[in-house]
């Protein structure tokens, strides 16, 4: 959905002149992108109506002033509008505001129960245990229960990911398709910690949460089973194990990649449990997205994560803007200082230092190199990089091997650099040292030809350089890469180095989360 929302709307780039037909045709195709997103086609509408019902009549004051013909200025200020509105109808979309239920923030001290609901396959199990993981970490002594005691080995599952995250848990060896089954031999092989052989699920969870409750645990997630059939079986098992267990919040677990279906599906759920928000899964890989996003304007209930991957670690917090500027690719800068966040728990003296210098605003070449080395071992990179603005595209635009191939050459690139080179800030490359004209090969020389007057609309150059500056072509030939590649890491570097010094100091993002901490 990103991809193709963001080509409609930098359509609008390529014209002089936006009058009403130039916004019907952009309007047109983010509406083409959300439809075959799966966003309900009345959602659809909506916005385009009112996008359209905003933008129209500033656009005509706007030509009304200027008189005929485009002028830059105009077209500019035209852009903007429409990308503004664009972006606030999209954001209105996943923002239910403040007719949703209140927001949920477990707190040390009182046992707080979470029941997870969703059909089969959503990721209710898997998102249990990312979620234990999540509270854990923040310090919460977490449990989980497992009430699915219909499907074979769901007790199993859980189990496992439960030991992997070290996260106690209950639950019932023994499944009714199991029992069914006449087979014996699992009951003796298994090992059991919490088990109960026992197959009502609405008595396993709420012995399961009283037992948890007693030991004064903060956080106890109840997973339950979902079915595809005999909805209606599913829906009363889940309304008597609510009533047993009176959870605090009841979370709806849909599958990223559910499509149209996903309204009528929340909907039913919704009337069913009253769940008070929603966890998004699959939104990793090619997950359209869409119909989760139509499920919270159908049952007014806010997202609050999203899962984008099969890993423990693969939950992410979701929030309107953030969600909708990665969508549009203008960068979560959010998202990543969450990250940057969690790399810190896992390296904390190397952070810590990282964190003091940006502070201070400071961001050298080799900062760069620590930062990329540290993503290198935190998980897909596509995933990473796709959460920093221009980053994504540098990085092989979300595909993992393209990545890693060009994460390689970014290495060597680091490798060929002076111990000076590192330890600047940039400019040491930006200097107007001497070019070295003659000594460039043909294809150095169709790259660095390639300059026009402004030099953020060239991405083959983004320093704007006429010629390669003599360490820059030095260190493409020393790594094996090409100027351009050299120019592309450095322009990145700048532009953190850049952020860097806008978050620092005691007014910055950093200095202030430093204040906090
Ligand atoms: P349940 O039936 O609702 O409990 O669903 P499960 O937790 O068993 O998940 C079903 C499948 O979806 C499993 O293969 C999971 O690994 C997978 N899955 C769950 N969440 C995610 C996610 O965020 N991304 C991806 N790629 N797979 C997921
Ligand atoms: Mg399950």
């Amino acid at each position: 959905l990103g991809r193709r929302l963001n080509q409609a709307i930098q359509s609008v780039n390529g014209q002089t002149t936006i009058d009403e037909p130039a916004l019907d045709a952009v309007l047109k195709s983010v509406c083409a992108a959300l439809l075959e997103s799966d966003v309900n086609v009345l959602l659809v509408k909506r916005c385009r109506d009112r996008v359209k019902q905003l933008v129209l009549p500033q656009l005509e004051e706007m030509q009304a002033k200027q008189g005929q013909g485009g002028d830059a200025m105009q077209g500019n200020k035209a852009k903007q509008l429409i990308h503004k509105a664009i972006y606030d109808e999209l954001v209105a979309l996943v923002d239910p505001g403040d007719s949703a239920p209140p927001a949920f923030n477990p707190v040390k001290g009182k046992s707080q129960v979470i029941m997870m609901v969703g059909l089969q396959g959503a990721g209710k199990t898997t998102t249990c245990t990312k979620l234990a993981t999540h509270y854990q970490r923040r310090g919460l002594k977490v449990a989980l229960v497992c009430a699915d005691t219909f499907r074979a080995g769901a007790f199993d599952q859980l189990k496992q990911n439960a030991v992997r995250a070290k996260v106690p848990f209950f639950g019932s060896l023994i499944t009714l398709d199991f029992l069914a089954s006449g087979n014996r031999t699992l009951m003796h092989n298994a090992h059991m910690m919490y088990s109960y052989t026992e197959t009502d699920p609405v008595s396993i969870s709420l012995q399961g949460v009283q037992k948890f409750r007693a030991e004064r645990f903060d956080v106890i997630i109840v997973d339950t089973s979902g079915r595809h059939r005999q909805e209606s079986e599913l829906f009363d098992e889940m309304v008597q194990i609510q009533e047993g267990i009176e959870p605090d919040m009841t979370v709806l677990v849909l599958d990223g990649a559910i499509g149209q279906a996903a309204q009528d599906q929340a909907r039913a759920f919704k009337d069913a449990s009253n769940f008070g928000a929603i966890i998004v899964t699959k939104l990793d890989g090619h997950a359209k997205g869409g119909g989760a996003i139509s499920a919270v304007a159908a049952t007014n209930t806010p997202i609050i994560f999203i899962g984008t991957g099969e890993h423990l670690h693969d939950l992410e917090k979701f929030s309107p803007q953030p969600f909708i500027s990665k969508m549009l690719g203008m960068g979560d800068m959010q998202g990543l200082v969450e990250r940057a966040q969690e790399m810190a728990l896992a390296n904390p003296e190397r952070q810590e230092n990282m964190m003091k210098k940006l502070e201070k605003g400071e961001f050298t070449i080799r900062d760069l190199k620590e930062q990329l080395n540290t993503v290198m071992g935190m998980g897909p990179l596509s995933k990473l990089t796709s959460m920093i603005p221009g980053m994504s595209d540098m990085m092989g635009g979300g595909n993992e091997a393209e990545a890693t191939r060009r994460m390689k050459r970014i290495a060597f690139i680091f490798d060929s650099m002076t111990a000076e080179e590192l330890d600047s800030d940039g400019t040491i490359f930006r200097d107007p040292a001497p070019t070295v004209s003659g000594a460039l090969t043909a294809a150095d020389k169709g790259k660095a030809k390639a300059t026009p007057a402004d030099e953020n609309q060239d991405p083959t150059n983004p320093l704007g350089l006429r010629e390669p500056n003599k360490r820059v072509l030095r260190v493409a030939r020393g790594s094996g890469t090409t100027v351009q590649e050299v120019e592309e890491l450095l322009a990145q570097h700048l532009m953190f180095a850049k952020m860097a010094k806008r978050m620092g100091g005691k007014n910055g993002l950093m200095g202030k989360m430093a204040a906090a901490r």
